[in-house]
Order: C-alpha cells, then structure tokens, then sequence
C-alpha cells in the first residue's frame, strides 16, 4: 500500500492545527493556501503610511486561558506564552464618558474558580447590591446545571428569565456575549454561549484570564505553525488555490490552476463560505451544503488610530457603553506600537453604512471624549471584516469532522460545534480531523 499523503486546503488556524498535528506523526502533509499570507481571519497585513509600513492584524484578537489546544498548539511549535500574551486576570472596565468608570469587575486572583468571579461580581462597580445578588444566583445555579440548558434558545431571552436585569445585561452578559459569539445577544445561542461560560469559568482560575497577543499575530501564530510544519518535512504552498476535488477510486485529485496532484486524504479547512465549489464533485456531501448555505455572517470593524508616540490610553483595554465603539486597546502598551489605538465594533449597526473615513472619525471623537487627553490623530486605517464569524445562533446544525466519503474531512471553527468562531474552535477542529486520518490508516 502507498505511504498516505494528506492535503490540507485553508493555511488558517484549522489547517495549520491539522497540519502541525499530522506533521509530528511522520505523515506526509502539503497545505494549499489561496492567498499570499497564511493565518486566514487570523492574519498580519502591511500597511503603509507616509511610506512607513506598519504590521496590523486584521482585527484585535484575544484568546482565553481555556484555550488548552491553542496554548498547547503553540508550546509545541515553540512559543512561550509569556513573551506571546499578555495574561490578565479578568477585568472588565466598562465606560461611557470620562468619568469614573460605569461598570468594573475584577476577578479576585486569590480565589479558586468559581468563586474568583463570584467574589468579583459581589465586589464589583456599576451594579446594585440586587443586581449582583442576581448575577451572583445566575452563576451558582449555572454551576449547578452543570452550564447546561435542556433546550436552546435566544440568550437574551434566557437573561431576562433568569432575572438578569437590562442594566445587568447591557453591562456584562452583552458585552461577554459579542466578545465570545459576535453575535447580538437577542439571537444568540444560549447553550454555546454557556459552553464559553464552563470553559472559562471551571477548573483553573487561569481558565479566566484574558491572554492579549503582545506582538502581530503572524508572529505567534502562522508563522511558527508553516515554520514548525516545513522543518518536519511538510509542504505549505501560498498562492496556491485549489480549484476541484474529485475523487479518483480511493484518493483524491487535487487541482490548482497549474497542477492536479494525487492524495490519499484531504482536510478541507476553508471557512464556511467557501466550500461549496471544493465539495461540488461529492453528491453525498449535498447535506453538508445545504447547512453551510443557511449559515447567517457577522462582521468585525477594526479602527486603528494612530496618536503621537507618546500618547497612552489609561489602561491597556477598555470597554464602552452608549457608544459606537465596544473594546480599544492601546498596542503602545500591548506591543510597542506606541501611540497606535485599535477599536474594535463586533456586529452589525448603523456603522456599516459609514465611509470608512467618517466611521473613523466618529470613533476618534467618541475616544476623545472619553479621554479628553487625546490629541488630533495622525492617521488612521478601518479593517472591515464582513464575514468574521458566522452567525452563533441557536440550534445551528454544523456539519461534522468526519463526512460521510472515505478519507474526506473537514476543519475550521464552524466545524467545531461546541464552540463559537474562536481560534480555539478552530485549533480543536484542525486536532479532530488529524485524529481521524491517524485512525483511517
Ligand atoms: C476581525 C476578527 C476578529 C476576531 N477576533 C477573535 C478573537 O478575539 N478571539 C478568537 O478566538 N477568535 C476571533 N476571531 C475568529 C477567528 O479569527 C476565527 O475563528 C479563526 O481564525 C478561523 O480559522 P479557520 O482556520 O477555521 O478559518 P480561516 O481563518 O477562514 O482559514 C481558511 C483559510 O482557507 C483559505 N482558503 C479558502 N478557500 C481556499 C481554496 N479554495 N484553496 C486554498 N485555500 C483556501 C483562506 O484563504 C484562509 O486562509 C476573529 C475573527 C476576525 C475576522
């Protein structure tokens, strides 16, 4: 019998996963990337100002201490978290105007979990002393339910019956629920969203923290994945889009614009979006179609406004209420892009209809009013992502790691149905489909 070779289509965070997985198992693996830079939705692009490039992501991303096969993804390929992430313990800062801020929860470092949160929540700013009361209540009988709700439903629905009030929910479960699921907390699945909550929330306090990349994420994240997969041998092919699949007695024919090449196993590791024209050529996947077809999409707005050098944010990341603007990190901090602020808008809203010259200016004058300090900015860039998650809303039938053709898989988040769109659900759908080819041989 041939030695099994693997293609791996999509260099995002589930491919490369899938890819770095079946590497160290001596498999013979060729990743086929479309564009010109691995990482997918997870990326670093060039920007140029005034002749200076600058490396942004194209969105701030934040990872959680729960992310186990991410952090463990990356130990292996030989990144320490400390010199990749930030960790800070949870601290929710919530502001409207430049006043003392209207709502802080900190987690309480000292504590085991649960209880690190519930103290935070009892000594929390913003709230009444019912209103954490309600939120302290919510959060036992959750860990009592095990996070576990009999059916899905709209979460914010479910809030509003467990009596969480909408000051209660417009402080923390919303703006929890658009950083877990980019989705409006009105049609949002409860249950995924609980999964998030157990995740985070049991086991290690740390499971908690909030790791902030402290560098572009290239650096942490495609780059030592196609490094760490090219020293074991494998291939990663950029600008290599695959254009058909078709099966060819017991392999696969894959096909880019220049060559067919033979496989005995194919990882499909696309976003959503996209596989329709890959799995054309397999009838037997139509039903895999049709429940990506139905997928809903939400964007992501990243607003990077750059001050001069030394101008800094009080802290490193903020939240906002009645505002346009949700979270702004300050990267000066972060990761020595001094003076350079990235607002981050999950979601759809009025902001999509904005050029993205007067969105930015619209962001710049809701930071200056909150941070009155704030000079006139340089220059500032919008990254629109319109589709960078799908839609997480109740009872969404995702297809599975394993279809129903011999050797045929697929990755990537939406793959992944415990989870939202994350990196972590994305990472565990790349280890999944890895699993499956060991066990097919
Ligand atoms: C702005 C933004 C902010 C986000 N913030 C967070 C966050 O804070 N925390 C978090 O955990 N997650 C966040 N996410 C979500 C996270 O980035 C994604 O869930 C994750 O990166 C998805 O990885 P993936 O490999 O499943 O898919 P993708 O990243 O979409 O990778 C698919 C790859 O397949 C390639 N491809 C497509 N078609 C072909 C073809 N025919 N041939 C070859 N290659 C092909 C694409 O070019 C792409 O590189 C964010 C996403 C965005 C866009």
């Amino acid at each position: 019998m041939r030695k099994p070779n693997i293609a791996i289509i999509g260099g995002g965070c589930a491919g490369l996963s899938a890819a770095v997985a079946l590497v160290d198992k001596g498999y013979d693996v060729t990743v086929f990337e479309a564009s010109p830079h691995l990482g997918g939705r997870a990326r670093t692009v060039l920007v140029e100002h005034n002749s200076l490039m600058n490396l942004l992501d194209n969105g701030q991303h934040i990872l959680l201490g729960a992310y186990r096969e991410t952090l463990a993804l990356l130990r292996t390929v030989g990144i320490a978290e400390n010199e990749a992430f930030l960790r800070l313990p949870l601290h929710i800062r919530m502001r409207s105007s430049a006043d003392k801020p209207e709502f802080l929860l900190k987690s309480e470092h000292l504590l085991p979990a649960p209880f690190n949160l519930l103290f935070g929540l009892f000594g929390c700013e913003g709230l009444t002393l019912t209103e954490r009361a309600s939120a302290i209540k919510f959060m036992a009988q959750l860990k009592l339910a095990g996070y576990q709700v009999a059916e899905d439903g709209f979460l914010g629905a479910y809030l509003t019956d467990k009596k969480q009030s909408r000051k209660l929910i417009e402080l923390l479960w919303e703006p929890l629920c658009l950083a877990a699921l980019n989705t409006p907390i009105a049609v949002a699945s409860t249950r995924i969203f609980l999964n998030v909550l157990r995740d985070t929330f049991t086991g290690s306090k740390k499971n908690s923290d909030f790791l902030l990349p402290k560098a572009d994420l290239s650096k942490f994240l495609a780059n030592p994945l196609a490094q760490h997969i090219q020293a074991k041998g494998g291939t990663v092919l950029l600008n290599q889009q695959v254009r058909k699949i078709a099966a060819n007695h017991s392999e696969f024919i894959v096909s880019t614009k220049e060559n067919n090449t033979q496989f005995s196993h194919v990882i499909v590791a696309t976003s959503p979006s996209n596989i329709a024209k890959l799995l054309s050529n397999f009838n037997q996947l139509n039903h895999v179609l049709s429940q990506t077809e139905a997928f809903g999409y939400q964007p992501i707005y990243t607003i990077y406004i750059q001050y001069p050098a030394d101008i800094e944010l009080p802290n490193i990341m903020t939240g906002f209420t009645n505002k346009l603007s949700q979270w702004a990190f300050d990267r000066g901090q972060l990761c020595g892009q001094k003076g350079l602020v990235a607002v981050v808008l999950s979601g759809t809203g009025a902001h999509q209809q904005l050029s993205h010259d007067e969105l930015a200016l619209k962001v710049a004058n809701e930071l200056h009013q909150t941070f009155h300090h704030l000079p006139k900015p340089l220059w500032h860039k919008v990254i629109a992502e319109k589709r960078a998650t799908f839609s997480c809303v109740p009872n969404l039938a995702r297809p599975t790691h394993k279809t129903n053709h011999p050797n045929l898989f697929l990755a990537g988040d939406y793959t992944y149905a415990p989870y939202p769109s994350t990196i972590e659900g994305a990472v565990r759908s790349g280890n999944a489909c890895a699993k499956l080819v060991e066990k097919s041989n």
